[in-house]
């Protein structure tokens, strides 16, 4: 029997989870379609009951619906328990499992596509929304030494700041204001966009959350946005002279992490990138 799987969001116009998910399936001849299944929230609840029928594999869960879905599945792994969201639902025998896969899709991206390794580094970053929940979960357990947190709800940044303290660990947070941002930006060595800021289609797509007067040359900004490929906020980090890296490898990266759940075997990310149409990669 034909597997399904697919991802879940509202809306979902300009997903590439189908393209290079379905790659991989291909690739490696497994007997399965990744869809789009887009999903308005008063229907989100009845999609996720209809994960658990035998020929479906799981599923990906996108805006708006990574928090609610925390409350649907029957069991949690811890990790997505703490981050307080999950992008991946595997179906096992007809009982759902959520999972956070944006936690270890970032930091793999980090290390392998840009090649900066967090551990006893200093971090600033922005957003305090899921993604920014992840990040700074993974950040926390990659051993960083000291992690700011910066955004335009300066409480949702509070939160998120107490939400993960955890021993020596505690990020300290603040508004999105240039002033604040002046005592964080250019002491930092990675500083991470994970706002919606930049994003094509958004309101704020030509803005970027960080002036390049305030980034250090010899800082590494990565932006979990990934499209289009070069933000206002990748423009600024190259403005200023740092390295700059996209969310194209996080967004792979996770989507290799939940191939694996649903899959049980090793994702082909080559093929995945691959996949990705020229016009969207970096550089
Ligand atoms: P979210 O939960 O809706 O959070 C949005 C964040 O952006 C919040 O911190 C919000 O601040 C901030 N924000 C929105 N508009 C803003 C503006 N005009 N000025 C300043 N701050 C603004 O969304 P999310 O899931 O965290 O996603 C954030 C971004 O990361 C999106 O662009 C998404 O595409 C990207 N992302 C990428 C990947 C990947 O695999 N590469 C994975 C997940 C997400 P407030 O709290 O003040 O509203």
């Amino acid at each position: 029997m034909t597997q399904r799987i697919g991802i879940i969001g509202h809306p979902l116009h300009h997903s590439l989870s189908p393209l290079f998910q379905q790659a991989a399936l291909d690739a490696l001849e497994i007997d399965a379609t990744f869809a789009s299944w887009p999903t308005p929230p008063e229907e989100f609840a009845e999609t996720v009951e209809g994960l658990r029928a035998d020929d479906c594999m799981g599923c990906c869960i996108t805006l708006p619906h990574k928090e609610v879905a925390l409350e649907l599945v029957d069991e949690l792994d811890p990790a997505a328990e703490e981050i307080g969201a999950i992008n991946t639902i595997v179906n096992d025998g007809g009982r759902l499992k959520g999972y956070n896969t944006d936690a270890p899709g970032f930091l793999r991206g980090l290390r392998e596509a840009a090649g900066f390794e967090p551990q006893g580094r200093a971090v600033l970053v922005l957003g305090a929304g899921g993604a920014a929940r992840a990040i700074v979960f993974a950040l926390r357990e990659a051993g960083v030494s000291r992690l700011t947190i910066a955004n335009r709800t300066e409480e949702r940044a509070q939160a998120l700041a107490k939400d993960l303290t955890r021993g020596r660990f505690r990020p300290d947070a603040m508004s999105l204001d240039v002033d604040r941002l002046a005592n964080a930006a250019p002491y930092a060595d990675l500083i991470v966009n994970a706002t919606s800021m930049g994003m094509s289609g958004g309101s704020a797509m030509l803005e970027t959350p960080v002036p390049p007067e305030l980034i250090s040359g010899s800082a590494l900004c990565y932006d979990a946005v990934y499209a289009p490929p070069m933000t206002p906020f990748l423009q600024a980090g190259e403005d200023a002279g740092a390295r700059i890296a996209g969310g194209l490898s996080m967004l792979i990266y996770q989507g290799a992490e939940g191939f694996k759940l649903w899959t049980g075997r090793e994702a082909p990310v080559e093929v995945m990138f691959d996949a990705i149409p020229e016009a969207m990669r970096e550089g």
